[in-house]
């Protein structure tokens, strides 16, 4: 059984208050409603607010993750952090390879497959996120162009270790757009990302890797993404802004 994500990305949102009072409501509703057992609730927080709220966890349904990292251990990487730094914080999750940093930050392939390298050597768990352009998929190169993101970012790993990665596929014309892909269009693509994990490490490591969906996930679509065969959860922006919303998507699996 493949461990289901309800991931939120804040992005660069909220002001330290504002996020205490965010992350302590989502705590404590995981904490005392009804989540599935196999469902962990991540929250990627702005950088200066980890350690602190790192503190405020109280279930171990919730985990705090990192939006970014540098892949080198220390040194003159002004503005940087490293993956020590992070899990020093009390961070075990980081998101890495956001369209939004490999776009605005010319984040390259090779430098996301660096971060996923010192992530899972730190002991950390890699949130490797992929997905292609609207251009690309009217193009029809969309499968391709995703299956190529993977094999950049990815590929260089054991199956031991690949196993210990997540991966979120995520649609860019879908992000912060309002416009969801369907659940067949997701489905589709997640069919198709693990089969492509499949042919180089085999079915059985592929059935192990959760695949969450991202790009306009609200507590009102969740449903139905989760309900997909190879969506393993979500991982949510605009709406992980919102205790009450987020949560009832960590309780949206079936
Ligand atoms: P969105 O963002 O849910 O606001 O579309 C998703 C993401 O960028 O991770």
């Amino acid at each position: 059984m493949r461990t289901k994500y309800a991931a939120g990305n804040w992005k660069m949102n909220l002001t330290f208050e504002e996020g205490q009072i965010l992350f302590s409501e989502v705590t404590n509703m995981v904490k005392d409603e009804v989540v599935n057992p196999n469902v962990k609730v991540v929250m990627g927080v702005p950088a200066p607010y980890l350690s602190s709220f790192s503190k405020l966890i109280n279930t171990d349904k919730v985990s705090i993750a990192a939006q970014n990292c540098h892949p080198e251990a220390s040194g003159a990487f002004t503005g940087e952090m490293s993956v020590g730094m992070l899990a020093s914080a009390g961070v075990d999750h980081i998101i890495i390879g956001h369209s939004e940093r490999r776009e605005y930050f010319n984040e390259s392939d090779e430098f996301i497959a660096a971060k996923v390298n010192a992530i899972l050597a730190g002991g950390l768990t890699p949130i490797f996120c992929c997905g292609e352009t609207l251009e690309q998929r009217e193009a029809g190169i969309h499968f391709d162009f995703v299956k190529g993101q993977l094999t950049k970012g990815l590929f260089q790993l054991s199956a031991e270790e690949l196993q210990k990665v997540v991966i979120a596929y995520e649609p860019i014309w879908a992000i912060g757009t309002g416009v969801t892909a369907s659940s067949d269009q997701a489905q589709e693509m997640h069919k198709a990302l693990r089969a492509h994990l499949a042919s180089k490490y085999g079915a059985d490591v592929a059935a192990n890797i959760s695949i969450l969906y991202g790009g306009s996930v609200k507590p009102g679509n969740a449903g139905e993404l989760f309900a997909q065969p190879d969506i393993d959860g979500g991982l949510v922006g605009g709406a992980s802004l919102d205790s009450r919303g987020f949560t009832d998507i960590a309780k949206a699996f079936p």
